[in-house]
């Protein structure tokens, strides 16, 4: 089933998600879900709050469905360790059209639980660590407009209030 994606500024994108508890058949449902709707919308990371469910929950897909291996689905997911620079491009399902550079850790280690509640380390460098960082933000109420310079903020926050305006956001 593909979930309605909350944009920019609905409430539940900037509250901190509630720890998942409950490894069961409807946390499996939520994952397959969120799987679909971010390959509906050409995403590579969607976090649980962008599809109002206020949820410590990420799935991730660098691969865009195209190789099983690199489907991932993080649950109660944190930083471990972060390590070097990186400052690329951006985009958020939640922000359509806004693309704009952020500073992020090159390389990070996460920790997190998987559907059975199995906890596991992994690495990421490059895109990875990138959408790590994206999506465990969103998890923590945290979205991408507020790790941009404030000059950049400010353009962007224009820019949605005027799509908003004229019926396009
Ligand atoms: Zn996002």
């Amino acid at each position: 089933m593909i979930l309605k994606i909350a944009k920019y500024p609905e409430p539940v994108l900037s509250k901190p998600g509630e720890p998942v508890t409950e490894f069961d058949a409807d946390l499996r449902k939520l994952v397959a879900d969120m799987f679909e709707t971010m390959y509906a919308e050409q995403g590579v990371g969607l976090a649980a709050p962008q599809v109002f469910v206020s949820k410590r929950l990420v799935v991730i897909d660098l691969s865009n469905n195209k190789d099983p291996k690199d489907k991932l689905v993080l649950i109660n997911p944190e930083i471990i360790f972060r390590e070097g620079r990186l400052y690329e491009e951006e985009g958020c399902l939640s922000f359509p059209e806004i693309r704009e550079k952020v500073v992020r850790a090159a390389k990070v280690r996460i920790r997190a639980q998987d559907v059975c509640g199995q906890w596991f380390e992994m690495d990421g460098e490059e895109l990875l660590s990138r959408c790590f960082q994206h999506e465990i933000d969103h998890v923590d109420g945290m979205l991408f407009i507020f790790r941009m310079s404030t000059l950049k903020r400010d353009l962007n926050l224009r820019k949605i209030r005027k799509m908003q305006r004229d019926g396009e956001w």
